[in-house]
C-alpha cells in the first residue's frame, strides 16, 4: 500500500468513529470518499443522500449516473477521480428526509475534508453545488456570493500549501430536478475537460522530458552516481 492510500485508510477509520456532530446518531454508514489516493482531479460535493448512506459510497443513484456521464465528456472515468463530500454523514430532517448541511455540521466535519485534500494533493478540484464552492473558494482567496457568479469559471490559488485550480459547477441533482441547469452544467464540464487536458499534457511533457534526459545521460557515461543510474525520477 502506498503512503497516501495508507493515510486515507487511517483517516477513514477515524471518521467511522466520529461523533463530532449529531449526524452520527442517524447514519447507516459514513460516506468517506472513493477513488485513487493520487488522483489529479478531486470532486467535492455536499453530503450523502439516502442511497449513499445505505451503501457507504458517494454518488450512487440517478445523480451518480449523471456525474459518470458528465465525467465521460471530460475523457475521464469516474474511477480516475477522487470523489468526496463536505459532510461524511447524511443530514436528515426529523422525518428522516434529506436536508442541506447546517453550518455547525460543516464546521465539525470539514477538517476531515482538509486532510483528504492534503493527502490526495489534487491539481484540480471541482466543487459541486453551493456548499462546497462556498467552503473551498474562500480558502484560496476568492469570495463566494452565488453559484451563478462562479460556475464554470477557473480559479487558481494555493490551498493547504499547494497550488491548485478550482472550478465550481452545479450539483448534478440540480440538473435532474430543473432542466435549465442541464446546459450550464454540461458547458462547465467542457471547461473542466479542457483544464484536465492541459494538466495531462503538462504531465506528459514532464515525463517526455524526463525520458529524453535519461536517454542523454545514459549515453553519456556510466560515471553517474549509483542513485542516478538507478533511474530515479528526476523531475
Ligand atoms: S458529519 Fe462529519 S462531523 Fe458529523 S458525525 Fe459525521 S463524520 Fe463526524
Amino acid at each position: 500500500m502506498n503512503n497516501r492510500a495508507g493515510f486515507l485508510e487511517k483517516l477513514e477509520s477515524e471518521v467511522e468513529n466520529c461523533r463530532r456532530c449529531s449526524l452520527y446518531k442517524t447514519r447507516t454508514n459514513i460516506v468517506f470518499g472513493a477513488g485513487p489516493a493520487n488522483a489529479e482531479l478531486m470532486i467535492v460535493s455536499e453530503a450523502p443522500g439516502f442511497n449513499e448512506d445505505q451503501k457507504g459510497v458517494p454518488f450512487v443513484g440517478a445523480a451518480g449516473e449523471l456525474l459518470n456521464k458528465l465525467l465521460k465528456m471530460t475523457g475521464l472515468k469516474r474511477e480516475e477521480s477522487y470523489i468526496c463530500n463536505i459532510l461524511k454523514c447524511r443530514p436528515v430532517t426529523s422525518n428522516l428526509e434529506n436536508r442541506p448541511p447546517r453550518s455547525e455540521e460543516i464546521e465539525a466535519c470539514t477538517p476531515f475534508l482538509d486532510r483528504q485534500i492534503e493527502i490526495v494533493k489534487p491539481n484540480l478540484i471541482v466543487t459541486l453545488g453551493r456548499y462546497s464552492a462556498s467552503y473551498i473558494l474562500p480558502k484560496i482567496g476568492y469570495s463566494f456570493r452565488s453559484m451563478a457568479g462562479v460556475h464554470g469559471k477557473t480559479f487558481r490559488g494555493c490551498l493547504l500549501n499547494k497550488a491548485v485550480t478550482v472550478i465550481p459547477t452545479y450539483h448534478p441533482a440540480a440538473a435532474l430536478y430543473n432542466p435549465k441547469y442541464k446546459d450550464a452544467i454540461e458547458e462547465d464540464f467542457r471547461v473542466i475537460g479542457r483544464e484536465l487536458e492541459k494538466l495531462f499534457n503538462t504531465s506528459r511533457l514532464r515525463c517526455g522530458l524526463s525520458d529524453r534526459l535519461w536517454q542523454v545521460q545514459e549515453k553519456k557515461d556510466m560515471k553517474l552516481p549509483r542513485s542516478i543510474r538507478s533511474r530515479q525520477p528526476i523531475l
